[in-house]
């Protein structure tokens, strides 16, 4: 029989309402068996999100060694949650036993995890099905990275037989048999990993919008959902910032060929958008799939003449930068030159400075130079490669609106091309790329 794993994120869990929804939504198709939930999220612009209050709760425990301040704002707006849904159980005494493990373990996963719990288990009992808990399934390797064969074994037999369950998301047990989560948007991750372990004919991410949308759309005003992607393109979009789903998702599905369905809890009829095999992908037709970026990226900028010539000198660069334990993004170079683009985040002042002398020691350059606050910016699309003109359509229509930029980085698959210019041009670059590849804002 076939069998769908639905993740619900916090938006859809954001209130007792909105859970009733999803409610219906579960029980309008028998094949909506096994559901991965996240901790509730904002019910309005300005709100928190749980899993926020959550890392703060951790931080004042740590801090002044008390918890109750933090963890009230969690308990009252899920015994919120619990009274609107009418919960039978006596939802305080969860709460209570969550605050006391919170207390013993001490630790920020752990303390994060318990959103998704929490929520996990009040929509298994609305929804009167098995709660089982990622903590009993789910595993990660000593490295930290997922433990996927596992996980995926563990999952099946947990839910061997069962007609249906509810998953927390986010979590599972590090290689010290404590929690440990992922990086944050992981429940989409735990869905994936539950997709495979099940062999799920569709993997559905249920959301608040109504599928993949051409480019974020806080940035430009209703752009066009996507209605197929290719796993390929989703890596490197969500790779890139469209944070719709997390970009480490695909990995669970993709061996299986298992499809991706983004569905809007809100608007359930929409279609939403299909993420299959690059294989199985029937292009749009468009040259350009979409748009998406970041911000706050440092480029380390290298030149010296026949750069090229010295056999090793790339090598001794990304040494250094490797001893460090800092990633390269990426490396756009040219004959005497060579930038470096790095996640700001992983170079604050004394360690850039310390990574700039040990270049220079290393490999003497004639110049080095760093340029800050760059945002990169991806256009991806499988059309792009068989289409003549599309980087000089894309050059243009930045420099139509007068946005310099500072960097470019053809990808070797040919399924993208990156910019980088100043953080400031960022919104204003995207919605140059849009409109030049999709008209006008529908
Ligand atoms: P969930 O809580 O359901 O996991 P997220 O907040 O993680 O939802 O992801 C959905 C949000 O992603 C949307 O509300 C939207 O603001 C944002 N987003 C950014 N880029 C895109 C994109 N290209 N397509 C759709 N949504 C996007
Ligand atoms: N609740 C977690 C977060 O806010 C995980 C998730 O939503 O997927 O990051
Ligand atoms: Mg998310």
């Amino acid at each position: 029989m076939s069998v769908k794993v639905c993740k619900f994120g916090g938006t859809s869990m954001a209130d007792g309402n909105i859970i009733s929804k999803v409610k219906r939504i579960i029980d309008s198709d028998s094949e909506r068996k096994f559901i991965v939930v996240s901790a509730p999220g904002k019910r309005y612009s300005g709100d928190v999100k749980i899993t926020d209050l959550l890392y703060h709760c951790h931080e004042q425990m740590m801090s002044e060694g008390d918890i109750e301040q933090g963890f009230g704002k969690i308990r009252e707006r899920f015994t919120l949650i619990a009274k609107e849904l009418n919960l039978k159980s006596d939802f305080s005494a969860v709460l209570d036993e969550t605050m006391a493990r919170i207390e013993r373990e001490q630790s920020e996963d752990f303390t994060a995890s318990r959103g998704e719990y929490l929520c996990a288990r009040i929509v298994a009992e609305v929804l009167d099905a098995k709660f089982i808990d990622a903590e009993d399934v789910i595993f990660f390797k000593e490295n930290g990275s997922l433990d996927g064969e596992k996980s995926y074994r563990a999952v099946a037999e947990a839910l061997n037989g069962v007609t249906r369950a509810v998953l927390p998301g986010f979590y599972g047990t590090g290689a010290d048999g404590k929690v440990k989560t992922f990086s944050r948007g992981g429940s989409d991750i735990s869905g994936a990993i539950v997709a495979r372990a099940v062999s799920a004919t569709v993997y559905e991410n249920w959301t608040d919008v109504s599928g993949f949308l051409a480019c974020d759309p806080r940035i430009v005003e209703c752009p066009k959902t996507i209605k197929n992607i290719s796993y390929k393109e989703l890596r490197e979009l969500s790779y890139m910032g469209a944070n719709v789903l997390h970009s480490e998702s695909i990995f669970p599905v993709r061996k299986v060929n298992i499809p991706i369905q983004i569905k809007n809890t809100f608007r359930p009829d929409d279609e939403g958008t299909l993420i299959l095999p690059t294989f199985r992908y029937v292009p749009s037709g468009n040259i350009v799939t979409g748009v998406a970026g970041k911000k706050n990226f440092t480029v380390i900028f290298i030149e010296k003449s026949h750069m090229n010539e010295e056999v090793g000198f790339m090598a001794e660069v990304l040494d250094v930068l490797s001893e460090e334990g800092v990633a390269v993004e990426h490396i756009p170079s040219g004959i005497d030159t060579m930038s470096l683009v790095i996640d700001s985040a992983l170079l604050p002042d004394l360690k850039l400075n310390r990574v700039l002398e040990r270049i220079k020691q290393a490999v003497a350059p004639d110049i080095i130079r760093v340029i800050e606050n760059i945002a990169l910016i991806a256009t991806v699309g499988h059309g792009m490669s068989s289409s003549v003109g599309t980087s000089a359509r894309l050059f243009n229509a930045i420099a139509a609106a007068d946005i310099n930029i500072k960097m470019i980085d053809q990808g070797s698959s040919e399924l993208n091309i990156i910019v980088a210019v100043k953080n400031d041009d960022y919104e204003k670059c995207i919605k140059a790329i849009y409109c030049e590849f999709f008209g006008k804002a529908s």
